[in-house]
């Protein structure tokens, strides 16, 4: 048994024509930082919602530490939740906020007073509990809203875009920190965000929404190298991944009208028809040998990013990116030949967009 279970959990608003959130089924291990991922609309905080109870569940059970919550009261179903608006009480030094819930519920002020020195000290807030929010950063706010969330020691933490209004300087340190405080606390969490960067970096396991379903579900590994459909592939990784349409038969891939390659050995067991082929933009590589396959490509555009650089690059009848860590003296207008790293490729059907290849 799992510690906090989702079975075919559906939500419809009233007076909405479609479900918000259609069969949810997943679990979750105790101690896991899971994401909830996906674009603006696809269900992401209505399951929030759901699990805090601000919601009432239309069909199916969620279950925390073998319990069913469906209908247990908000306040009592020992969840935390941590607000992008960080939601800080304005009038309240960071040490009251911290304290707030806890004063609420009459817990002893030594007790009290522990609990907020420990969360301070492990978010490095100790110098700014006498502050009150107008006084702190955006970092500092959102991790009194931490602190708040942990001293009640909650059975699963709800964190809803917590890096949505910081900068990106802050998003990072602020997204290591949460990770480091995860390590440390191995709590229970359920991360919601639209950014597939930040769920590749912190997740252990990432649950991929779209339109109220799920897409997949997997380690940020397996999500990038292996997506079970199309909107996964596009929706996970920067710059979006190549998708090429093509038709197979017994000895070629074409590539549109006239570009022909050989099959390679990693596509034998491909019936002869329609496919997609997916392939990120470190799978297209230059090849400087004559006797292999190749297209030649012109640079449309170049995107140096310190480390790496992107090229854009088109054909007659394709565009495409690749990805490199040297290539510096090409430029734009410059023709160069293409090779693709086959045995990296993912294979879509043409009509399902699922992924028909398990690599
Ligand atoms: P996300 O958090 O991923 O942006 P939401 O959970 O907010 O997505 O929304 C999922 C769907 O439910 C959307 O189609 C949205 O319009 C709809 N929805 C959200 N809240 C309500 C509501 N209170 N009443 C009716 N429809 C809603």
């Amino acid at each position: 048994m799992s510690y906090i279970e989702f079975e075919n959990l559906s939500k419809k608003y009233n007076n909405a024509e479609k479900y918000a959130l259609k069969n949810i089924d997943f679990n979750i291990e105790k101690g896991e930082f899971v994401v909830i991922l996906g674009p603006s609309g696809s269900g992401k905080s209505t399951l929030l919602d759901l699990i805090c109870g601000f919601e009432d569940i239309t069909d199916g059970e969620i279950r925390i530490d073998s319990k069913i919550i469906n209908n247990i009261e908000p306040k009592n179903r020992d969840v935390s939740m941590v607000f992008q608006n960080y939601a800080l009480y304005p009038h309240l030094t960071a040490y009251e906020n911290i304290a707030f819930g806890m004063k609420i519920r009459k817990e002893n002020k030594k007790e009290i007073d522990e609990k907020v020195k420990w969360a301070a000290k492990i978010l490095k807030l100790e110098e700014c509990l006498k502050s009150k929010p107008k006084n702190l950063s955006g970092g500092q706010r959102q991790r009194i809203a931490l602190a708040r969330a942990m001293v009640r020691n909650p059975k699963c933490f709800l964190m809803d875009e917590p890096l949505s209004n910081l900068d990106a300087k802050l998003r990072n340190s602020t997204s290591n920190e949460i990770r480091n405080l995860h390590n440390e606390l191995k709590a229970t969490t359920i991360y919601v965000t639209h950014d597939q960067v930040e769920a590749l970096s912190m997740a252990d396991k990432i649950v991929i929404l779209n339109n109220g379903e799920i897409q997949q579900i997997g380690t940020p590994f397996e999500i990038y190298n292996n997506p079970s459909n199309v909107f996964v592939a596009t929706f996970i990784g920067r710059p979006q991944i190549n998708l090429f349409d093509v038709y197979i038969d017994e000895d070629s891939i074409f590539f549109g009208e006239s570009i022909k390659f050989n099959k390679p050995k990693e596509f034998n067991s491909l019936n002869k028809g329609k496919y997609i082929i997916g392939l990120r933009s470190e799978d297209t590589i230059k090849v400087e040998n004559d006797n292999e396959d190749f297209i030649e490509a012109s640079v449309e555009k170049i995107e140096y990013l310190g480390s790496e650089t992107i090229f854009y690059l088109s054909n007659n009848e394709m565009k495409f990116t690749l990805k490199d860590y040297g290539l510096n003296n090409l430029k734009i207008g410059d023709k160069i030949n293409i090779g693709f790293k086959f045995d990296k490729a993912n294979i879509f059907d043409r009509l399902t967009k699922q992924n028909i290849r398990s690599k």
